[in-house]
C-alpha cells in the first residue's frame, strides 16, 4: 500500500512527460493549409517523438522513479511503449503517404530535402531498434552487440527525428511554441549526457576492490567486493546492482546481479554468479585486487517491504542469491519471525550456500527443504519439482498471512505462483523476481 502514491505520482508524472509536447504545440491558433488529415498525421509524429523521448527516462534507471514498480517492470513498460511509439510513427508516415504522398517528396537522398531524409533515416532506425529488440535471441545477437546498437541507434534515430521535425518547421514556428520545442530537445539531450556521461563518470569516481572470489560450486562463484574510498552503497536485502569488471564504466559491459549479502555491510558486498554465459564464465578468474563498479541499488523484491509475521522463500538455482541476502540480512537482526526456504536445485552438488544456510538455522527461527529434481541414492528429502502438493504439506497453518519470495527459472515461478494461487494465497503477497530484464 506504502508504493501506490509514489507509484501515482510517477505514473502522472509520465503521462505529463508524453502528453505536454501535444497540448502545447497544439493549444492556439493552427497554422494554415493542414486540414483535418494533415493535422492528424503531425499529432501522431509529435506524440511518437515524445514518447521516444521518454523512453530514455525510462531506461535511466532514477531510483525514487522506479522504487514503487521495480525496474524490471520498468524495463517491460520501456518495452511495449517502445512498440506503441513505434506505431505511432509507421501512422504518421502511412497517413501522410495515403493523403498526401506529394508531400513526402523524392526518396532519392541525393534529390531530396534533407529534412525529409532525415525523417526517412530516423524511420530506419526504429525499424532496426525495434526489429533487433523484439528478436535478439533468434537473430542471435550477443546482448552486449544489441546493448551498445540499441543505444547508438535511438540516439541517432532521435536526432534525425529531432532534425526531421525542425526541417518541416510546421507547428513549432511560432515563439513560444518554439521555444518549448527547444527545451523538449535540450531535456532529452541532457537525460543522454546524464546516463551516459555523468554517471558513469560518477561510478569511476566511486570504484570497488574485489576482496574474495569464492568457488561455492562447481558452476556458481561469490565475488566480494569493497567500497574503496567511499562508504558503498546502502540497500535493501533482495535488491540488485549492475555490476562492472575489467571493464570502463562508460564501456556498457555491466551486468545486473543481486546482492547476495547482509544489508547490515553496504560497504562490503557480495555477489554469487552462475558461470553460464560469455561474461559469466571468466568470473571465476577474476582475482582479488581488481577493480569493480557498481550501479545501484535496485529492485523491489525485498522483505522490508512487507511487515507479515513470516516469510516463506522459494529459489531454485542460483536464484538463492537475493534470499540469501535476506536471510543473512534477517538474522544479522536477530529476527525471530518463522522463516520456510522451498530450495530446488537438480542435484545435491548443485545447492549453493548448502553449508552457509545450515549455519543460519542457529540464527534464525529458519527450516529449509531441499528438493532435488536427481536425488542420489538413499536421499530422504523432497524430489522432482516444486508443486501445489509439495507446497500444501511444507506450508504452515497461516499461510494466507505470509509474504511469499520466489526466484529461479521462469517456468518454477510460474508454477510456484500457479500452486500459491490453488492454496488460496492472495496474490499480493507473492513476490517475484526473475533474472531476466528483455
Ligand atoms: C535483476 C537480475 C538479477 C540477477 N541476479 C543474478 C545473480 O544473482 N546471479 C546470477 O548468476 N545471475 C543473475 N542474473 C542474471 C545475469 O545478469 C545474467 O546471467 C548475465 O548477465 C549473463 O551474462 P553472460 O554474458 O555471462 O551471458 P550470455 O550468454 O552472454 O547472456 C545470456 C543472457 O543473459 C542476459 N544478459 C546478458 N548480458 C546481460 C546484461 N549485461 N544485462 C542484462 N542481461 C544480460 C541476456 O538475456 C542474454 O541473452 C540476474 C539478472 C537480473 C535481471
Amino acid at each position: 500500500m506504502k508504493a501506490i502514491y509514489p507509484a501515482v505520482l510517477w505514473i502522472g508524472i509520465y503521462l505529463a512527460l508524453v502528453l505536454a509536447p501535444l497540448l502545447i504545440l497544439f493549444a492556439g491558433p493552427r497554422p494554415p493549409g493542414g486540414g483535418f488529415w494533415w493535422d492528424l498525421s503531425m499529432a501522431i509524429g509529435f506524440a511518437a517523438i515524445a514518447m521516444l523521448g521518454v523512453q530514455f527516462v525510462l531506461t535511466a534507471r532514477f531510483r525514487r522513479a522506479a522504487a514503487p514498480f521495480g525496474i524490471d517492470i520498468l524495463y517491460y513498460f520501456h518495452r511495449y511503449m517502445a512498440v506503441f511509439a513505434f506505431a505511432l510513427v509507421c501512422a504518421h508516415y502511412g497517413v501522410i503517404r495515403v493523403v498526401n504522398p506529394d508531400s513526402l517528396g523524392s526518396i532519392n537522398p541525393l534529390t531530396a530535402s534533407g529534412h525529409m531524409t532525415a525523417g526517412r533515416g530516423a524511420l530506419l532506425c526504429f525499424v532496426l531498434v525495434i526489429v533487433s529488440s523484439l528478436w535478439r535471441k533468434p537473430l542471435r545477437l550477443p546482448y552486449e552487440v544489441w546493448r551498445r546498437g540499441h543505444v547508438l541507434l535511438t540516439i541517432i534515430g532521435l536526432t534525425l527525428a529531432a532534425v526531421h521535425i525542425e526541417g518541416v518547421d510546421y507547428y513549432i514556428e511560432a515563439p513560444g511554441r518554439r521555444l518549448f520545442w527547444i527545451a523538449f530537445v535540450t531535456f532529452w539531450v541532457l537525460l543522454v549526457v546524464y546516463v551516459r556521461l555523468i554517471k558513469p563518470w560518477y561510478m569511476r569516481r566511486h570504484p570497488y576492490r574485489v576482496v574474495e572470489v569464492r568457488p561455492e560450486t562447481a558452476n556458481s562463484t561469490t565475488v566480494a567486493v569493497q567500497a574503496e574510498g567511499h562508504a558503498g552503497i546502502r540497500f535493501q536485502s533482495g535488491q540488485f546492482a549492475w555490476l562492472t569488471l575489467r571493464a570502463s564504466p562508460f564501456a556498457l559491459k555491466e551486468h545486473p546481479f543481486s546482492i547476495a549479502s547482509s544489508a547490515a555491510s553496504p560497504h562490503r558486498l557480495e555477489f554469487t554468479i552462475k558461470n553460464l554465459g560469455d561474461f559469466t564464465s571468466t568470473v571465476p578468474s577474476i582475482t582479488p585486487g581488481e577493480t569493480a563498479y557498481l550501479d545501484g541499488p535496485y529492485g523491489a523484491f525485498c522483505v522490508d517491504r512487507f511487515d507479515s509475521p513470516g516469510f516463506v522463500f522459494v529459489a531454485g538455482g542460483v536464484g538463492i542469491a537475493p534470499i540469501m541476502s535476506m536471510l543473512r540480512t534477517l538474522a544479522d537482526r536477530h529476527d525471530p519471525r518463522p522463516l520456510l526456504l522451498v530450495y530446488a536445485n537438480s542435484r545435491e552438488a548443485g545447492v549453493i550456500f548448502h553449508d552457509a544456510l545450515e549455519s543460519l538455522k542457529a540464527r534464525l527461527n529458519l527450516e529449509i527443504v531441499h528438493v532435488l529434481q536427481q536425488p542420489p541414492a538413499g536421499w530422504r528429502g523432497e524430489c522432482g519439482m516444486v508443486t501445489e502438493a509439495l507446497l500444501d504439506r511444507t506450508l504452515p497453518g497461516n499461510r494466507h498471512e505470509l509474504d511469499y519470495f520466489l526466484c529461479g527459472p521462469k517456468p518454477m515461478t510460474q508454477c510456484v505462483e500457479d500452486a500459491l494461487h490453488a492454496l488460496k494465497v492472495p496474490l499480493g503477497r507473492v513476490h517475484s523476481e526473475l533474472f531476466d530484464l528483455v
